[in-house]
């Protein structure tokens, strides 16, 4: 049996939001099995939002949940390293709405939870295996997903610009391929994008500590990787598609997709319900029957 994990420890961090600027203060949680994966806004009484696509919200720059009166923003990366270091369940305080941005990358949260540990609970885990392929787009915006015995992500990107033109990347997503090749590429934005997202109340934290930003005949700061933007790209999609509320097991395809894309195909996933089976270990054979419950129900029994 593949078991559950939490953390060992609770463990806290302090940073500013991206978007609002503010200052937040991240504290991590062990939490029970079948708990899942739940924000918890300690400004806000404790109100509990899970992670999954029922309480989707704000998408535009970043990605965010709602839930009553409550939101929170920016989780794409605190996402993507949770679902790599394979954490099932963990409590994940905010004093604020919106995840810390720390350096851009995914890397200062692999780092918190190397420091918390991660501990094996007695109940198994559950994998979404998918058996027949599920494709969406949105103008020239593609994304897909074919079965696979792993997790796997392609991603190309492209724009319109002399220093970003095509990026293209395949990942087996393991905890070590994660950790060293996507979990420290950073955000970025195109500098002639800073001061609309500014007047747009966005970006207000930004800074070249924690995004890289391409100007007109360069990028303004050092790169960590040659094909650091498309990376990041991996890094967000993994983030995005953990809405889906159960480590998948399947080979997800990507060309200039966004956070809007990312989950809105988490969202098309489980709709899909005969696309897809609940299995036990990534290796078993995925031809049980699909979950009997409606998507709805099935992400909330993933909470
Ligand atoms: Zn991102």
């Amino acid at each position: 049996m593949d078991a559950q994990r939490t953390l060992r420890r609770s463990i806290s961090c302090a940073g500013i939001g991206l978007h609002s600027g503010k200052k937040v203060t991240l504290s991590l949680k062990p939490a029970p099995a079948d708990f899942g994966i739940r924000f918890r806004r300690t400004d806000l009484g404790g109100l509990e939002i899970p992670a999954t696509v029922a309480n989707l919200g704000g998408i535009q720059y970043a990605t965010g949940l709602t839930r009553d009166e409550g939101t929170v923003d920016t989780i794409e990366h605190l996402l993507a390293a949770l679902v790599s270091r394979g954490v099932d369940n963990v409590i994940i305080e905010l004093n604020t709405p919106e995840v810390p941005i720390m350096d851009g990358s995914a890397a200062p949260f692999i780092y918190l939870l190397e420091e918390a540990g991660i501990k094996r609970l007695s109940a198994g885990r559950r994998f979404l295996k998918v058996t027949r392929p599920i494709a969406m787009s949105h103008g020239d915006k593609r994304i897909a997903i074919y079965p696979s015995d792993h997790f796997k992500v392609t991603y190309s990107i492209s724009f319109d610009h002399p220093l970003l033109r095509h990026q293209a990347r395949t990942l087996r997503v393991t905890e070590e391929s994660f950790a060293e090749e996507i979990a420290p590429a950073r955000t970025f934005c195109f500098l002639k994008e800073v001061e609309l997202l500014r007047q747009n109340g966005l970006a207000l934290g930004g800074s070249l500590d924690n995004a890289i930003v391409i100007g007109e005949t360069g990028v303004l700061n050092a790169l960590r990787f040659e094909d650091e933007f498309v990376r990041h790209k991996i890094l967000d999609a993994i983030g995005d598609l953990s809405l889906v509320g159960y480590p998948v097991i399947g080979h997800l395809v990507a060309h200039r997709a966004g956070h809007a894309l990312h989950t809105a195909f988490a969202t098309r996933i489980l709709e899909e319900t005969d696309a897809w089976s609940i299995v036990e270990s990534p290796s078993d054979a995925a031809v049980g029957v699909p979950l009997a419950q409606p998507a709805s129900s099935a992400a909330r029994l993933a909470n």
